[in-house]
């Protein structure tokens, strides 16, 4: 059995938990940072980063946070969660946790439209995975160690570096949840080798 959280600050939480359900795994709703110790990865939602932000300070979640992943925890963020996780974020003195060699422009989509779905090829995963964006970010720089697994025209909307994944969609509010199977794949991987060890 794995144990996999989904950050519930605030966003799209119940829809993570549903996308993440298998025969062989545990979803917690992580609201405190103790929880951060019963699970093998994590799931940071999408919703709104600068809240989101708020909210990981007022519940001293960073300091966790980043050690979770420093720990070699597999995370997966969507959305907001993919802002959290960016390096840089352009116009913004600095990122929130950093986890990612990446930069990242906030609602670049929002400006064209607000909303839309489509299917995408993600690698490692399929080549039709359903993507609805809402004010989505975008990926617009990787460092060397980021390997990009999809692109809607010219712009990155998904990557993987290391243990950390992110999209700039939402996976979680179609009925596909194929990525969120292959997150819960990397988190089996990492609990074998640790179970090994
Ligand atoms: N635009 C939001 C932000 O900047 C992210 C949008 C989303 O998660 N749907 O945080």
């Amino acid at each position: 059995m794995i144990h996999i959280g989904v950050l519930a600050l605030q966003g799209a939480v119940r829809e993570h938990v549903k996308a993440l359900q298998a025969e062989d795994t545990n979803v917690i709703v992580v609201k405190r940072p103790e929880q951060l110790d019963e699970i093998d990865g994590l799931v940071l939602p999408g919703g709104e980063s600068t809240t989101m932000r708020r909210l990981i300070d007022k519940y001293n979640f960073l300091e966790p946070l980043r050690q979770f992943a420093e720990a070699g925890k597999p995370v997966f963020g969507t959305c907001a969660g993919l802002i959290l996780m960016a390096r840089d974020i352009d116009g913004a003195d600095s990122g929130h946790l950093g986890l990612i060699d990446m930069t990242v422009e906030r609602n670049a989509f929002g400006r064209q439209r607000e909303s839309f779905e489509t299917k995408l090829a993600v690698e490692d995963v399929a080549e039709d995975v359903e993507a609805v964006f809402i004010r989505a970010p975008l990926i617009i720089d990787v460092g060397e160690d980021v390997r990009v697994l999809a692109t809607y025209g010219n712009d990155i909307v998904a990557a993987r570096q290391g243990l950390f994944l992110t999209c700039s969609f939402h996976p979680e509010l179609t009925a596909d949840n194929r990525l969120h199977q292959y997150f819960a794949g990397m988190v089996r991987e990492v609990s074998k080798t640790a179970l090994q060890a």
